[in-house]
This record gives structure tokens, C-alpha cells and sequence, in this order.
């Protein structure tokens, strides 16, 4: 099975710099082979495969010398890319391909690490070919010798490495089915989680209750004066429910992420870390701030337990895109997502999801 590992890296300014370059230079050439499929097309009815555009490269490259600085594996990899938006075209799961502006093209990736022996010799590096070793924040464990392929990533001012690795899958526990099944999940404000399929996962209300009762006694306790008795209780008594609602808290989170953990094989969850939060004042008190990332924590290791493939997206589009490629912006007031292009009304948390799902699912066959 295989995993994706999400490490933030750090490029020195001379790296970012053929790193941009290397992201332009790329873009470049999916526009370039984008045009020529049409082009193609137009003039003789017929498509142009990635095996034919990728024997076209050695010319494109000798004409653009420019091309020599990024290694010919990472320009494959964009044809292959280009291939998949119309593989995904053609059996309608996504609109044509399109494209891309600065924007819209953030990454550039090796396809076969593992022949790069270099790549992890350094610890606390990655070698990227033609960029040398850059630092990488290694924050969670991982095998080095599994990881078969690195996308670099630009995003929020930072760059990720995306390592796709394959993990051995221990045998499925009893009563796991597998089925292939996928699901993408979005976190939220009015529910706990939204699945793609249409679950709507609530709070369990007894925590709800114990979490408005902590607040209160924690609003009283500021009120008691230090030093005093009644402070000393008051104090005890906060603790006390404090210790009740983070069991409860995980009791439910247990049992949450294992049911979504047995009923899909494929878990597409955006990278809770940087998912952006803050806009609501409200949510800083929330229990869902501390729940979220526990959520996510949960899912992934039982995942891995239960041999089921755990993918993180980046959450950045995830709430202003529709399912038709149309930009929808909204703010977090706005539950209804309306698009005025394809016409889609459907609530707002489920088109994220479903979006997540399609994303994870692009990373995994990318
Ligand atoms: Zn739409």
C-alpha cells in the first residue's frame, strides 16, 4: 500500500531560485504539449499519447537549451500529468485540461527516487537532482528506502516535499472489509466532519454538554480569589471535568475515525496543520481546534493498522472551488455552495469534501 509522507523543506535562496525556475520551465512545457495535443487534434482528428509526445521531448529540449537544467525525469513526469488530466477528461471525472498560469501550477516531480541512491544519503536532506541537497524537516518517522517517488511542492510561501512511499500493509484486521472504496473528509464548524458519500458526522452531545459545563467552571474559577479555599476546590472540580471531556473527546474521536478507518480503503483528509482556522474568533475555544488534529493522528494510525491508504491535500482550494474546476468564492458564513457556472447547489462542506477526495485521489495516480 502506499502512503504519502508531507515533510516541509527548506531551500537556500540560490535552490528557490531553480526551484522557481524549475516550476516556470515545467509549466511551460505542460502549455507547450497541451497545444500540441490540440493542435493535433484540430489538424487530424486524431490524439496525441504520452508515448508520442514523450519521443517529441529530446527535440523540445535541444531546441530550448534552457531545459538541460531540470533533470529529464521531473519534464516526464509533465507529460504524465498532461496524460492523466485527459485520461481523467475522457472518463469524465474532470473537465478538459486546462492551462495553467503561476497560479495553478505549484509542483514539479521525480518519478523514481529509488534510483537515485543519493537522495536521502544526507540526514535532515533531500537530494533533488539538478538542485542539490536542501534541508528537510523531518517531523514524523519514515523509511527512506520505501519511498519511491518526491513531489516538491510551492505553497503559502513554503516548499514540501510529498514522498510517496510503499509501506508494507499488515494483514486487514478481522471485520475490515476492503473494498477500494475512497472518501474524502472535511473537517468543519457545523459538523465534525463531512464524508464525500454524504455523511454528516455530528459531536457526540454528551460531549457537547461536559464541554459548555468546563467552561463555566473555568469562568468561575478566574473569579475566586488566589489563595482561597473555595479557589482550591473550584480548582480541583475543573480538573476533574477537564480529565472527563478529553476522555470523552478521544472516546469519540476513537470510534469516529475506526468506523470511516473500516468502511473506506482510500482516506483522503486535508493537512490539518495548515489548514487555515483562524478566520473564525469563535473556534480558538472550539473543541474542535484540539479535536481535528487528534481526528487526523487517529486516522492515519489506524489506517496503517488496518493495511488502508491515509493521503493528506493541501486545504488551500478545497472551500472555494466547485467540482467543475469554477473558482466559488465564499466566506465561512456561507453554507451553501452555489456555483454560477455548472449550476451545482449542494452544501458547502460536502463539495469540500468531495473535492478532497478527487485531490487525494489525483495524488495517489499523479
Ligand atoms: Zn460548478
Amino acid at each position: 500500500m502506499q502512503t504519502v509522507y508531507r515533510f516541509e523543506i527548506k531551500p537556500t535562496y540560490q535552490q528557490q531560485m531553480i526551484m522557481f525556475q524549475t516550476l516556470k520551465l515545467c509549466r511551460n512545457l505542460y502549455n507547450w504539449a497541451l497545444s500540441e495535443r490540440q493542435r493535433v487534434y484540430k489538424e487530424t482528428g486524431q490524439g496525441l499519447s504520452y508515448n508520442k509526445q514523450q519521443n517529441l521531448l529530446p527535440a523540445y529540449v535541444k531546441e530550448h537549451p534552457e531545459y538541460k537544467e531540470v533533470h529529464s525525469q521531473v519534464l516526464q513526469d509533465v507529460l504524465r500529468r498532461l496524460d492523466y488530466a485527459h485520461k481523467r477528461f475522457f472518463e469524465k471525472k474532470a473537465g478538459y485540461p486546462r492551462f495553467k498560469n503561476r497560479d495553478h501550477y505549484n509542483s514539479f516531480t521525480y518519478p523514481q527516487v529509488d534510483t537515485v541512491r543519493k537522495t536521502f544519503a544526507k540526514s535532515g536532506y533531500i537530494y533533488l537532482s539538478k538542485i542539490g541537497f536542501v534541508k528537510m524537516i523531518v517531523h514524523r518517522e519514515f523509511e527512506p528506502q520505501k519511498v519511491s517517488r518526491a513531489n516538491v511542492k510551492y505553497h503559502g510561501g513554503k516548499w514540501y516535499a510529498n514522498l510517496t512511499a510503499e509501506i508494507s500493509a499488515p494483514p486487514a484486521v478481522g471485520g475490515v472489509n476492503s473494498n477500494g472504496k475512497s472518501v474524502g473528509i472535511d473537517v468543519g464548524l457545523e459538523y465534525f466532519a463531512v464524508l464525500s458519500d454524504g455523511t454528516f458526522i455530528e459531536t457526540s452531545k454528551h460531549y457537547r454538554k461536559a464541554e459548555r459545563k468546563l467552561a463555566k467552571l473555568q469562568r468561575r474559577l478566574s473569579r475566586k480569589k488566589k489563595g482561597s479555599n473555595n479557589r482550591g476546590k473550584a480548582k480541583k472540580e475543573v480538573a476533574k471535568l477537564h480529565a472527563k471531556v478529553a476522555n470523552q473527546r478521544k472516546d469519540f474521536l476513537h470510534k469516529a475515525s475506526l468506523t470511516i478507518v473500516k468502511n473506506y480503503d482510500i482516506i483522503v483528509m486535508e493537512d490539518l496543520r495548515i489548514k487555515n482556522m483562524a478566520k473564525n474568533r469563535h473556534l480558538a475555544k472550539s473543541i474542535h481546534d484540539a479535536g481535528w488534529g487528534q481526528f487526523g493522528g487517529y486516522i492515519r494510525y489506524k489506517a496503517e493498522r488496518h493495511g488502508k491508504v491515509h493521503v493528506k491535500v493541501n486545504p488551500n482550494s478545497t472551500s472555494q472551488e466547485c467540482l467543475c474546476g469554477a473558482h466559488v468564492p465564499k466566506d465561512l458564513s456561507i453554507r451553501i455552495h452555489r456555483c454560477p457556472v455548472c449550476g451545482l447547489v449542494e452544501p458547502r462542506d460536502l463539495v469540500s469534501a468531495k473535492l478532497i477526495e478527487r485531490m487525494g485521489l489525483s495524488l495517489l495516480a499523479a
